[in-house]
């Protein structure tokens, strides 16, 4: 909670230029106090604070340090931060509990902040590539003769990753945006929100502490920053999380309409939970219900942007939703200080917040809902101290339920009481269903409650285009279910409309959100060189059948380490002819005795083919035979083919050959091998194509296996 004060307590730090900044003085900061008790704690300021310096900073150091890294690089750096935090984290509990989080809404934060740092670095070192540029999707010939290609590449944006974040969640609400802007190479500077941005500045602390943060890769503003887009520019990116009202007067700001910053927000929203028409009372989908709805509704005191404001029923079972919600509460939920035993609601992050929470709810009830469940008057509470009393200088509110007679009352879907607050409302059927949980007018999550499975595909594909994400809740998920409420980092997190359009996370589209997609044309060699990727019509140094192209000079590839190995390294196999012998020998060895195999009259009538023809996995087989070089050496396993596709059919006395061709090199940060990518091309006698592929292998870095053979 924020008061201005003359004489304000220790003021809470910035995190500047790799340095940590105070203002000269505390004159005008904000005070905060602890959530549960109204115990002052820091004093909050930034004034002073040279921001234009802060962005220069990122853009010349951070990019520079970050730029020095790969990728993967990156990704790994983001373990070991998660490694320190996670050791430290009971200091970080300590501190959220002032914030009126209990032990459970600290681990949301905490320990889901953590968990966002091992998903993106595990994430970024499987599916992004070891380097810095990213290549998106298949180049396209532009030219009859294969000299003029085009293709897409991702980099990274060349400023600042900027973020405003909300009260609710100090840790996450960080991490959740630094993550992929960490891996993506772009430097962040995170503002919190006043009230909280003391267990921000904590875990920034820890962050600098453990030494594993390149230069100016980090940045903190402890306090206000009204004027950050002042100094942004299209080189720059901001994520807001908060209020509407902030995210469009952001939105609307010069720098964002003419200046090009990339602006994304997540904000309010009136997300819904939909119980099916089948789950009655007594099913396990009414049960899973009714404890993910009390669950949001009191987990961080229903402070989350993901909590459940409209619980949508069958018409008819409003009533018994509101007694089961009741009696879940009243059995389960005790509101106090954090640090006593027992505790599971804490209060809420300030008095201001309170006051808000309350006027929301009188605005509603004024509007027409009724408070079918609990009291708004101020609730006797457990103190650390164990006494059960009304304490003023807390942020503490009880759990409240609303209905409504009309039931398209504006105000149940547009009006949000960021607290422990929902409404109840009926529906006619699916349809309406639907079209009630559409009037929050885009929302963050829904969660479909049942166990129908025609019900839950007519409610999730009619609501999914105003939602960001659709949490199915039935028997079989109700234990494993990460919940309503929990964004997952693999998943998008944000929403459409009303929920401001953002999409922080979302696994590795949320490391591209940070980057510039480009469209590149030239020549294979050019796009080769750009993209560290060998597109097809580049040179190459080829080994094997010299009527195909090699030179008896060359070495085999699979004789070479990643040390030595280069793009463009292929070997062209000779030819092998394929038999009635070798199909049916193979039809009968696998079992695969498809008519196509084995049947010439029903071969020959099938439209694709000219006869019996091979297998195709006969071919792929034959093909490893082929281009193999079989003594022990570098290549250690070969871990499977991607994209694999059989173009022209071989009938028995036609011929293949294969050529393999290094394409990709990926040594892995942490092991003494990586990754290879071979661009496996089967031809005919004729040179057409017959089936194409990715062959997929581990090689040393070093060739330790083998070291002598190529001496
Ligand atoms: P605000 O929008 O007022 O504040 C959010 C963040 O924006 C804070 O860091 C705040 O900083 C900053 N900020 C506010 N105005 C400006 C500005 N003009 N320029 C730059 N930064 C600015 O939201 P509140 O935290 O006060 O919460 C209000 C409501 O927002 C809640 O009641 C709830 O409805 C909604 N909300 C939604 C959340 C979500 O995740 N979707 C999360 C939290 C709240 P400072 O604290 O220094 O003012």
């Amino acid at each position: 909670m924020t008061t201005q004060t003359e004489q304000p307590a220790a003021l809470v730090p910035s995190y500047v230029q790799d340095a940590w900044w105070t203002p000269a003085s505390g004159d005008g900061a904000a005070l905060v106090l602890d959530a549960n008790t109204g115990e002052r704690l820091a004093a909050v300021s930034a004034d002073g604070l040279d921001l234009g310096a802060m962005v220069h900073h990122a853009r010349t150091v951070g990019q520079r340090e970050l730029g020095a890294l790969t990728l993967h690089e990156r990704a790994l750096r983001l373990k070991e931060l998660a490694q320190y935090l996670n050791g430290r984290r009971d200091e970080l509990y300590e501190i959220s509990y002032k914030t009126g989080a209990t032990k459970i809404d600290s681990m949301i934060d905490v320990d889901g902040g953590i968990g966002v740092l091992f998903t993106f670095s595990s994430k970024g070192r499987r599916e992004l590539p070891n380097s810095n540029v990213i290549v998106d999707g298949a180049a396209e010939p532009l030219s009859r003769d294969g000299s003029f290609l085009g293709g897409h590449i991702y980099t990274r944006i060349p400023g600042v990753a900027a973020q405003i974040n909300a009260f609710n969640f100090p840790v996450w609400g960080m991490l959740e945006k630094f993550a992929p802007a960490f891996v993506a190479g772009v430097p962040t500077i995170v503002k919190p929100a006043t009230p909280t941005g003391y267990l921000t500045e904590a875990v920034v602390r820890l962050m600098v502490e453990s030494g594993l943060l390149p230069a100016g890769s980090l940045q903190l503003i402890s306090g206000s920053a009204r004027t950050l887009l002042d100094v942004l520019d299209y080189r720059d990116l901001l994520s807001f999380t908060g209020s509407a009202s902030t995210a469009n007067s952001l939105k609307s700001h010069p720098n964002v309409i003419d200046g090009g910053v990339r602006f994304t927000a997540e904000t309010d929203s009136l997300n819904a939970a939909i119980l099916g028409p089948d789950a009655v009372e007594g099913t396990p989908e009414f049960d899973a219900f009714i404890k993910s709805v009390v669950t949001e509704m009191t987990v961080k005191a229903g402070q989350k942007c993901t909590a459940i404001r409209r619980t949508i029923v069958p018409a008819g079972l409003e009533q018994a939703v509101v007694d089961a919600i009741g009696a879940r509460i009243s059995q389960r939920v005790v509101v106090g200080d954090p640090r006593a035993e027992g505790v599971t609601m804490g209060a809420l992050a300030s008095l201001e917040q309170l006051r808000d929470v309350r006027g929301a709810v009188e605005a509603m009830l004024a509007a027409g809902g009724e408070l079918a469940y609990g009291t708004l008057d101020a609730p006797v509470v457990r103190t650390a101290a164990g006494a059960e009393e009304v304490v003023d200088a807390g942020a503490f509110m009880s759990p409240l339920v609303l209905t409504w007679d009309d039931v398209e009352n504006e105000s149940v879907h547009s009006r949000e009481a960021f607290g422990p607050v929902t409404s109840v409302i009926g529906y006619a059927d699916l349809d309406d269903a639907v079209r009630l949980a559409a009037k929050g007018a885009g929302s963050l999550v829904a969660t479909v409650c049942t166990n129908d499975p025609e019900a839950a595909r007519a409610l999730t594909v009619g609501i999914a285009g105003h939602h960001g994400r659709v949490h199915v809740l039935n028997r079989e998920t109700a234990r494993s279910s990460t919940g309503h409420g929990s964004p997952v980092p693999h998943l998008v997190h944000g929403g459409p409309g009303r929920a401001g359009g953002g999409e922080e996370l979302g696994g590795i589209r949320s490391v591209k959100h940070h980057m510039q997609r480009t469209a590149v044309q030239g020549s294979p060699n050019m796009l080769t060189a750009l993209t560290g990727v060998w597109h097809a019509g580049a040179d190459r140094i080829v080994a094997g059948a010299e009527e195909f192209g090699a030179e008896a000079s060359n070495t085999h590839p699979f004789r070479k380490s990643l040390a030595e190995l280069r793009i463009g390294d292929a070997f062209a196999s000779g030819l092998r002819e394929v038999t009635l012998e070798d199909i049916t020998a193979f039809a009968q060895e696998t079992g695969d005795t498809f008519y196509a195999h084995t049947d010439a009259a029903a071969a020959e009538a099938n439209p694709f083919f000219p006869g019996i023809v091979a297998h195709g996995y006969l071919l792929v087989s034959w093909a490893a035979g082929l281009f193999v070089e079989p003594a022990p050496g570098p290549v250690l396993a070969n871990y499977g083919l991607e994209n694999l596709r059989f173009i022209t059919p071989v009938p028995a006395g036609d011929s293949i050959r294969v050529t393999l061709t290094a394409k990709q090199i990926t040594p892995r940060v942490t092991d003494e091998y990586g990754e290879v990518r071979w661009d496996a091309v089967i031809n005919n006698q004729d040179g057409e194509i017959v089936a194409t592929y990715d062959v997929l292998t581990l090689v040393e870095k070093e060739d330790t296996t083998y070291a002598d053979w190529a001496k």
